[in-house]
């Protein structure tokens, strides 16, 4: 299959699920990973009509957004951990970041600021119980929230996690849905829920996710790491 054709088979199969839900596929936004492949693959991409792409790490977001200046209409997704000291150079290629996990990492963002122009940012939950996986513990969910609120540059647009690898994805979603609801009560614009990759974005809408971000089904194989 050519990567236009793996596109639209997967925009197929999101609007299934999301019919199977009961859901609008209209409401859904579908973030292609782009990690480890060349910038030539999104402007290929972009080509296809996509707007939405994500990358985990800071230097090949920083690369790639300098050497795609001119499509200025795509939308870098950050979704990677995120160590505090590449804050900056994250604010700068990103337009939204969704693995904000920690008061000081928020708090670097924050100050990052070059003008006026707000940073949406979700908050990474972790739905295991290891901490190395990225994301705040659920017990800390409301505090790291209203902390994000306080940051007059960051808007909080809602959550975002990955399934555990040792745990049905359904039942790992069905927790997300609860924490949204929760982020919800202090934050009723913060609404977005980032979940689904390519092994379980269908589980991922049925729980109510909203943006989607999905890699190896669309791009195919990603490269050994550099
Ligand atoms: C790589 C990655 C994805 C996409 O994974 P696929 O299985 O290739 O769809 C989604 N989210 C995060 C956080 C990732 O690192």
């Amino acid at each position: 299959m050519t990567l236009a054709e793996r596109l639209s088979a997967i925009d197929e199969a999101i609007a299934d699920a999301a019919r199977r839900a009961g859901r609008d596929p209209a409401e859904l936004t579908r973030i292609v990973v782009t990690k480890f492949h060349p910038a030539s693959l999104v402007r290929e991409l972009h080509g296809l009509g996509v707007r939405d792409v994500g990358e985990n790490r800071q230097q090949e977001i920083t690369a790639k957004t300098g050497e795609l200046q001119d499509l200025d209409d795509l939308r870098w997704h950050f979704i990677g951990q995120a160590q505090t000291k590449k804050a900056a150079a994250i604010r700068r290629a990103a337009h939204t970041v969704h693995s904000v996990d920690r008061e000081r990492l928020a708090d670097a963002l924050e100050r990052a600021a070059e003008d006026d122009r707000a940073l949406d940012v979700l908050i990474q939950v972790n739905l295991t119980d290891d901490p190395s996986r990225g994301g705040v513990n659920p017990d800390g969910l409301e505090a790291l929230a209203e902390h994000v609120q306080s940051l007059s540059t960051l808007t909080l647009r809602g959550l975002m996690a990955v399934a555990p690898l040792d745990e049905e994805p359904a039942s790992a979603f069905a927790r997300l849905h609860g924490y949204a609801a929760r982020l919800r009560a202090v934050a009723p614009d913060a609404s977005w829920i980032s979940a689904g990759m390519t092994a379980d974005f269908a589980e991922a809408i049925a729980a109510g996710a909203t943006h989607l971000r999905i890699g190896s089904a669309i791009t195919g194989p990603r490269p050994a790491q550099g």
